[in-house]
């Protein structure tokens, strides 16, 4: 449920960036923890460090966190790749964000969505980049147009 940089290792990258999937995972979660089958304690695990970037970082996405409800979730961007730190690097604005995209070196990029007073968190979507990669799912699925 987490957030672990250092548990991704393998994690295979899929054309769409795997939002359905982490989409129907984050809603199964809410939904077992809104009947009570997991607590507050188990959904609420932002490492320190993840609630530190999203509080520095993060980027409102206008909805409400699902389990407070009180505060409104931001996006994080973590990037991974060769001559990055291996816990990833976590991009502070999108012209930032635009020079990994561009880089020749290919990176995978991972988005979470965070609630920095609850440390609700989840990964959202993520997508290859770099190494004139076209990223498909760079841009959440809500806001992609239809073609
Ligand atoms: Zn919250």
């Amino acid at each position: 449920m987490s957030f672990r940089p250092g548990a991704l290792d393998g994690l295979q990258t899929s054309p769409t960036g795997g939002q359905v999937e982490y989409l129907l995972a984050r809603n199964s979660v809410i939904r077992e923890f809104r009947k009570g089958r997991l607590s507050r304690l188990d959904v609420c695990d932002a490492h320190p460090e993840l609630i530190r970037a999203a509080t520095n970082l993060g980027r409102p996405i206008g909805d409400p966190c699902p389990i407070c409800e009180e505060s409104e979730l931001v996006e994080v961007t973590f990037v991974f790749g060769a001559k990055l730190p291996a816990g990833g690097l976590c991009v502070a604005t999108q012209t930032e964000l635009g020079r990994y995209w561009r880089r020749k070196e290919p990176v995978v990029c991972y988005v979470i969505e965070v609630c920095s007073d609850c440390r609700w968190n989840h990964l959202t979507r993520m997508y290859p980049a770099g190494a004139g990669v076209d990223a498909v799912a760079r841009k959440p699925m809500r806001s992609r147009k239809k073609s």
